[in-house]
């Protein structure tokens, strides 16, 4: 009796029949990642239980061509499946995720999803036109048969089988694009290209010439099964026999990207620890990277057996975006996660790693520095994360990675970089807005540019707080250029502006009384803009912005100066008001405070009454 696929999966199912996709040939990759999995499961089983007994050495994948019958069979002896296992796990799609993924972007070609994340078992579909899989679950005496042609479902009858495993048979599609799949140089080049790092033999009888005789110079065919993969993972291997393309090869293979990575670690550690360590630095940040759902971790082996899919205890949450494999024969196979935490193989081999990374992302950043800037673009948040975290406990291992906007270079810059070329300052000037292009705009970041001071342009909303746990870098305090603190002008001009706002006092306070600020004052630093919002104490305006933006009830409130250009025409003209016209001096008031909010990326809370100020103003 026929079944009926699940809903998703015969949407899947229908994408591979009519694919497009030019690289079909991954599907032998799907396929034998699966017959390998199902030996790792066996082989887990047997050590993890002394009562199983299996023989390691007879563990291994076979592949089998069968031009007449236009049949690919690819077969394993590993744990098999139950006729509930055929049932579940091939009737209904685990990759749901990746279905989503292509629901959301419709637009989207199914190029995309196969590519990025490989689409396991259905994918057999885009070369075959009917899958039979003949499945023995280990430590059972029946075996059965899983059979379909496409969407209209797929049948499950009893079957013959002596040992467990399961053989895919592949009833290749007609037609020349497809005969490849039967030739068996290009099944043999396919699996060097995809499965050569896969820990068993994958085996397959090829077709060989020799001579008949010795004396003889007429040529037979014979056959001969012979081993086509390279067995020892490619983490095992000896760096100097791999090339960058075996890594990059390695790594789209194994963790669905697209994408070379920007760099590979490779690590063979001899010693009181031994382990060997495959690390990769991706290009960019997976889709997920940023939200509750992405994982981190490292795939661990014991002994090229794998144990955990996702160590997250070899990555530190700030190094979350590293992918890669760790193996140790000091890690016993069936470690426990709790046990494993506690681990001090798992702690040395962990360190190790995060240092690993660091240097080679600084020495990205001395030596490529435009690799670095991409390393940036996706991570970046992630180490400005790292160093806020925590109550700042990382920030020295990290603040060498920051980057930020360099008002001088205009271009990103490091911190150290900022500090050699500022040796006599004291300070590190920096300022906050929406985006580089605003924050030059800043009257506050023209008054302390104007006096050849460099600025650090903070657009990201984490920029000040991190910059507030790491409080200085080379004995240099950071000072935002939109605080009261910043003073650059000489004692005699300190002396004269204190004169004047001491002359105004009792207009600035009146002025103060009107809009409700914390102080309002005369400024001699603004050049030709008439006013601008500093603040005193450890909330900045733009920190008030980010913490209100947040989800909780707490209303932060910077507290916010009013600074007016005395020598600006509007300074005289208040002056007039108060002694003139003091209702009028309080709208106006109210307009000036309103811009200087606007200018600082603030919003007003009485957009009516200014804009009604302003038109009568206009008209006057
Ligand atoms: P994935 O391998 O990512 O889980 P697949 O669609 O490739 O997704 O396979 C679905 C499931 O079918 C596997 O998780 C596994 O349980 C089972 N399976 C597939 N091939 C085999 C096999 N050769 N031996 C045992 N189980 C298998």
């Amino acid at each position: 009796m026929k079944k009926e696929f699940k809903t998703e999966s015969k949407r899947l199912m229908e994408l591979m029949i009519n694919s497009i996709y030019t690289n079909k040939e991954i599907f032998l990759r799907e396929i034998i990642s699966n017959a390998s999995d199902a030996i790792d499961k066996l082989h887990y089983k047997s050590l993890t239980d002394k009562k199983i007994k299996v023989k390691k050495d007879e563990f291994n994948i076979f592949i089998d061509i069968n031009k007449d019958k236009r049949t690919l069979t690819i077969r394993d002896n590993g744990i098999g499946m139950t006729k509930e296992e055929l049932e579940t796990n091939l009737g209904t799609i685990a990759k749901s995720g990746s279905l989503d993924f292509k629901t959301e972007n419709k637009k989207k070609e199914n190029i995309d999803i196969i590519g990025q994340f490989g689409v396991g078992f259905y994918s057999a579909f885009m070369v075959a036109s009917k899958v039979t899989v003949i499945s023995k679950a280990f430590d059972s005496n029946a075996a059965y048969s899983w059979e379909s042609s496409g969407v209209e479902g797929y049948t499950i009858k009893e079957s013959e089988k002596e040992t467990n495993g399961t053989d895919v048979i592949l009833t290749i599609k007609e037609g020349e694009e497809y005969d490849k799949y039967l030739d068996q140089y290009e099944i043999r080049s396919l699996v060097k290209k995809y499965s050569d790092y896969i820990t068993y033999p994958i085996k397959m009888e090829v077709t060989k010439r020799r001579a008949k005789s010795e004396k003889d110079s007429e040529m037979e065919e014979y056959t001969e099964v012979e081993v086509i993969n390279s067995l020892t993972p490619l983490w095992r291997r000896n760096k100097k026999d791999i090339k960058d393309e075996d890594y990059d090869t390695f790594y789209s293979d194994k963790f669905f990207d697209y994408e070379k990575p920007l760099v590979h670690l490779h690590n063979s550690i001899e010693g009181t620890i031994e382990y060997n360590s495959l690390i990769y630095i991706p290009t960019h940040a997976a889709y997920d990277y940023y939200s509750k759902d992405y994982e981190k971790g490292l795939q661990l082996y014991s002994n090229g057996v794998l144990i955990m899919e996702k160590c997250a205890d070899l990555v530190p949450d700030y190094f979350s975006f590293i992918k890669g494999v760790v193996d140790s024969p000091d890690l016993s196979l069936n470690i426990s996660r709790e046990i494993l935490q506690q681990n001090r193989v798992l702690k040395t081999i962990a360190t190790n790693i995060e240092k690993h990374v660091k240097t080679a992302l600084l020495d990205m950043q001395k030596n490529n520095f435009s690799d670095y800037l991409k390393f940036w673009d996706a991570f970046g948040l992630q180490i400005k994360a790292g160093i806020y975290n925590d109550y700042g406990m990382n920030k020295d291992k990290l603040q060498d990675l920051l980057l930020f906007y360099s008002s001088k270079e205009k271009k990103l810059i490091t911190l150290e970089e900022y500090a050699n070329r500022n040796k006599d300052e004291k300070e590190i000037y920096y300022a906050c807005g929406d985006s580089v292009e605003q924050i030059a705009l800043l009257p506050q970041v023209e008054a302390v540019t104007s006096k050849d001071k460099e600025v650090l342009y903070c657009p990201n909303y984490l920029d000040e707080f991190v910059l507030k746990v790491l409080n200085k870098y080379a004995d240099k305090e950071f000072k935002n250029v939109c605080s009261d603190a910043i003073d650059l002008e000489t004692t005699e001009e300190k002396e004269e502006l204190k004169k004047h706002n001491e002359e105004a006092k009792d207009m600035l306070m009146f002025i103060k009384d009107a809009i409700g600020v914390k102080d309002v004052k005369f400024t001699n630093k603004l050049k030709n803009h008439p006013v601008c919002l500093t603040s005193s104490g450890n909330i900045s305006v733009d920190m008030e912005k980010v913490m209100n933006a947040m989800p909780t009830n707490e209303n932060i409130n910077a507290e916010k100066i009013l600074e007016i250009n005395e020598a600006h025409p509007i300074a005289d003209k208040l002056k007039d008001l108060y002694k003139n016209d003091k209702e009028v001096l309080k709208e106006y008031s109210k307009v000036l405070y309103a811009s200087a909010r606007l200018i600082s990326g603030l919003t007003i809370d009485n957009p009516t009454e200014i804009t009604n100020l302003i038109c009568d103003l206009i008209a006057k």
